[in-house]
């Protein structure tokens, strides 16, 4: 029988504690103990503050992608990601905006939603109207729970009240509309969600369950617009293929998924790099894609009257420059300052960029030349690492498996036996 994993008293050790016991438990080697102890620019001190049983530091690579021109500004875009080909893709596709300008993005404001569930009410349109009658009194008790949002000009601006059919019976949506300035605003807006809570259960008459942000940030959108000739493509040809791998793309939530995964290789990378919350963007793009009731394409792409293909995208962007990692995390700090932004409107704006750009690349590979050569060269250095090539053979083993179009494993150790003999 194994071990129990229940490892009482864990959290209480220092983390050095904590690594050996994690040592002895799934018999760890010195080596590997001694890696996990070595967290980089990210302390432990610091990890440790920010989640819990903390026993090491998993490193991602961070690249820059180049050649962005995002509303008229050249910058480069820090993004952390595991998979090769996304930050050399995304910098190809911003050089490929730049005979036209480059990007334009916009942003609504900030403003994100916190919702209030109020159940057991026999006559909800009752419930509404008085709740909306004593919208002002609610926004008040709101904006009491953060004078420092309110002195940067933020705070609960609005309250909507919705009605709902449910598996447990009709419920009353209450929803807070609160602008975070440059904070992601989870804990912002779920703190005022909490503290008008009482007082929505006294006008309601109801009984309130849940007080929580909602991901699907549709007040908090941003919008990326970018044109890429045709001959930057590389011809007519290219331009329609992609139109058309856009159109099965919106038409298919199979092919969408993936289509959408593309976006969001950039969109992700760039969230991760600035510390910001990866998994509350990701809920809100694909809930966002599937808002109308289908799942479909969060960008879409047009050939204009002169030929050119006219690409947007459209999403919810809940990142902050204050709160969360962005704050704790060093390296998140650098990736800001590499960017030399100043509001979280502007982050979003940047983001987005990347997303349309990673979408771009990704449709042009598939339309003009097929995903897979690209891509190639980059996974075939990392099957050779894998097998234990380093220095010179990383590069002659990958090259020999790209040439022979058999980049596996297998094939990676053999030729790494010969190339090592000779
Ligand atoms: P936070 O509470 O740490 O910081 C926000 C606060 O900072 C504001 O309330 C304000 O008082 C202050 N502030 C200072 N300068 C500001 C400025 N320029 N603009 C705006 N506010 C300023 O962080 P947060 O952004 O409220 O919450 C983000 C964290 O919540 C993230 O770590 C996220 O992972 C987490 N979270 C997410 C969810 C979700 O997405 N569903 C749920 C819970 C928690």
């Amino acid at each position: 029988m194994g071990k129990s994993s229940e490892l009482s008293g864990f959290y209480k050790l220092p983390v050095t504690d904590r690594v050996k016991t994690l040592k002895e438990f799934v018999g760890l080697s010195e080596e590997e103990a001694a890696l996990l102890q070595k967290p980089g620019a990210l302390g432990f001190d610091a990890a440790n503050r920010m989640v819990e049983n903390v026993i090491g530091v998993m490193p991602v690579p961070m690249g820059v992608a180049v050649n962005f021109l995002i509303n008229g500004r050249d910058l480069v875009v820090p993004m952390a990601i595991e998979e090769p080909s996304v930050i050399a893709a995304a910098s190809n596709a911003a050089k490929m905006s730049r005979p036209k300008g480059g990007f334009h993005a916009t942003t609504t404001e900030p403003v994100m939603i916190g919702q209030i569930q109020v159940v057991g009410i026999k006559d909800p349109n009752r419930a509404r109207f008085e709740i909306l009658a004593q919208k002002a009194e609610i926004l008040k008790h709101a904006n009491a729970q953060d004078p420092v949002l309110i002195s940067l000009g933020g705070g609960a601006r609005d309250l909507e009240v919705r009605i709902i059919e449910t598996s447990q019976g009709t419920m009353v949506i209450a929803e807070l509309l609160v602008d975070c300035r440059d904070a992601m605003g989870a804990n912002a807006v779920n703190t005022m969600a909490e503290a008008v809570a009482p007082l929505i259960e006294k006008i309601s008459g109801g009984r309130v369950y849940l007080r929580i942000i909602s991901n699907l940030a549709v007040k908090r959108l941003a919008r990326a617009k970018a044109i890429f000739t045709k001959e930057a493509l590389g011809g007519a040809d290219v331009v329609d293929g992609i139109v058309n791998a856009y159109a099965f793309a919106a038409a298919d939530p199979y092919r969408c998924a993936t289509h959408n995964k593309g976006i969001m290789n950039g969109v992700t990378a760039v969230v991760l790099a600035t510390g910001n919350d990866t998994r509350a963007i990701e809920a809100g793009a694909h809930s966002y894609a599937a808002r109308l009731g289908r799942y479909t394409s969060l960008t879409t792409w047009e050939k204009d009257e002169s030929g050119d293909l006219v690409g947007t995208l459209e999403m919810p962007m809940a990142v902050g420059l204050v709160g969360g990692a962005t704050a704790s995390n060093p390296i998140a700090k650098i990736a800001v300052k590499i960017l030399g932004i100043k509001t979280a409107r502007e982050l979003a704006e940047i983001i987005v960029s990347v997303g349309l750009a990673q979408n771009l690349a990704a449709l042009r590979a598939l339309a003009a030349e097929g995903i897979q050569r690209g891509h190639m060269g980059l996974h075939a250095r990392n099957v050779a690492i894998s097998v234990g090539a380093t220095g010179d053979l990383i590069d002659k083993v990958a090259a020999q498996m790209v040439a022979e179009r058999k980049v596996r494993m297998d094939r990676a150790k053999e030729l790494l036996a010969e190339l090592s003999k000779s």
